[in-house]
């Protein structure tokens, strides 16, 4: 194990910020406090950060890794996207555990665990879907919440006969969640809708990427939005709204929130950062490489209003929903968009596209920076103050990281395993110099120092204190209690005379 004395640099949390030394050892934070002095100096690693900030690793809330979808995989396996995540300061991921319909939980996610746990670069949990609904799906979301760490389920709206639940399965899965205390998570989007918007499409003649977005414009996005927080709402069940890519979603969680409803918004970083402008490219492949679900807007004001949103706290944390494919594995969909397999990069880029449009912009300050990139993340998983802070006991996850510096992103130096970034030219302040990760220098300018498996899986707990409290208060106090009144003594009609 190494040891690490992290000098000179500005120690930022989420509540404040502190000119700091911090002692690693062991894998975790020994000491923070200016002018540390070691007992002994053996294997002692000095990394000077002067001029520098020393924050938390990010984490990375939505990723999916070598992921099985669309009749094919993601390019990205979880070598790969951990190793891309490092160098660029994310120093955990939590991917997504999909089962088919039909198919049990818990085996899918052994075959993630089986996937991911001999190539994690850095620490990963699981989300696990619930795809559809059973008294065995049931049994098994508690099994995952009481022995394997799970808590967070997450519930898709759309991709219909795939993955799709409707109001019902909604219902039963938010109402499983409250009773084993995890946070339930949707893809936001009416999936019937979707399927009619591109019969329409095609029979207009509108095949290319355009046409994923004009099949399932915001508005399909913000009612589906409203209907999963009306459903949690009702069972009193916490709700967090993966990748939120309009305007209007982010409107209905916004005024959701105003209403006191148990809400967060998870923005990634496509949407903060670019426009669904793209879809529109004369060049089929770069206009296919935009191609996720929900789709990026083409109101070219929405990144920015997303950010405002995130920076002000209608919206809570940053993810990335990376699943990479390459331009051969796009072109499934040359002829269709509807088969255009959905996804794209953003685990490496995430920090520096929200430092750049986020802090340099004025928009937020460090301290809310390390909030919606990690700590926000780590409260709501239940994985404070482990993870999403730099302190005294915390696990040795940190970036070292360069406000001032600026770098442009491509694909010729991404480390992604694909030959294309949706960020491609973008100039961003804001550069991670150094990566610590288990307290081990994993990442600096430019070299890595990593091995395949070295990052392990974290298992969370139940009822996260940042959520729960509030539910089980609410159900204590809230509850609706009969009047208590004289029972009517009056004449009833008698049904028999009820003319037909
Ligand atoms: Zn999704």
């Amino acid at each position: 194990m190494e040891r690490i004395l992290i000098r000179g640099g500005r120690v930022v949390n989420a509540d404040c910020s502190e000119e700091a030394d911090v002692l690693v050892e062991g894998g975790l934070v020994r000491a923070v406090g200016p002018g540390l002095r070691p007992a002994s100096s053996a294997g002692l690693r000095v990394v000077d950060a002067a001029g520098l900030l020393v924050l938390p690793g990010g984490v990375d809330t939505h990723t999916n890794l070598q992921f099985p979808f669309m009749g094919t995989q993601s390019k990205d396996d979880f070598f790969q996207g951990t190793k891309a995540a490092l160098a660029g300061g994310t120093t955990m991921v939590i991917d997504f555990a999909i089962p088919q319909k039909g198919g049990s939980l818990i085996e899918a996610f052994e075959k993630w665990r089986g996937w991911a746990d001999p190539k994690v670069c850095c620490d990963y949990a699981l989300h696990v879907a619930v795809t559809w609904w059973s008294d065995k799906v049931k049994e098994e979301m508690k099994l995952l919440a009481q022995e394997k760490g799970v808590n967070s389920f997450k519930m898709f709206m759309a991709y219909k006969d795939l993955y799709m639940v409707g109001d019902p399965e909604l219902h039963a899965a938010f109402s499983q969640c409250k009773e084993i205390g995890a946070i339930a998570q949707v893809h936001a989007e009416n999936g019937d809708l979707i399927a009619e918007g591109a019969k329409k499409m095609l029979a207009l003649g509108i095949t290319g990427p355009e046409g994923h977005e004009l099949s399932r414009p915001e508005e399909v996005e913000a009612e589906a939005t409203q209907r999963a927080i009306t459903i949690a709402s009702s069972v009193n069940c916490p709700l967090f709204v993966v990748h939120v890519m309009s305007k209007s979603a982010a409107k209905v969680i916004a005024d959701a929130r105003r209403q006191g409803k148990v809400v967060y918004g998870e923005p990634i970083a496509a949407g903060l950062g670019l426009d669904g402008t793209h879809y529109w490219h004369k060049e089929w492949h770069h206009a296919a490489a935009y191609v996720m679900g929900p789709p990026l807007r083409p109101d070219s004001t929405t990144p920015d209003f997303l950010m405002n949103l995130l920076a002000n706290g209608d919206l809570t944390v940053t993810g990335t929903d990376n699943c990479t494919f390459d331009i051969c594995q796009k072109a499934l969909g040359k002829d269709d968009f509807r088969k255009i397999p959905n996804g794209l990069n953003g685990l490496e880029d995430r920090m520096s596209v929200i430092w750049e449009k986020g802090v340099h912009s004025g928009k937020m300050d460090e301290n809310r920076f390390v909030a919606v990139t990690s700590t926000n993340a780590a409260k709501i998983f239940n994985m404070y103050p482990r993870k999403g802070r730099i302190a005294v006991g915390s696990d040795a996850d940190i970036v070292i990281w360069d406000p001032k510096a600026t770098r442009t992103i491509s694909a010729k130096t991404h480390h992604h395993a694909i030959d294309f970034n949706v960020f491609e030219g973008m100039v961003c302040h804001g550069v991670p110099v150094v990566t610590i990760s288990r307290g081990k220098v994993v990442y600096q300018n430019g070299m890595f120092n990593v091995t395949a498996g070295e990052g392990k899986y974290i298992p969370r707990e139940p009822f996260p204190e940042y959520v729960y409290k509030r539910i089980k208060q609410r159900d204590q106090v809230c509850q609706p209690v009969p009047v208590k009144r004289a029972p009517y003594v009056g004449k009833v009609i008698s049904l028999a005379t009820v003319p037909k």
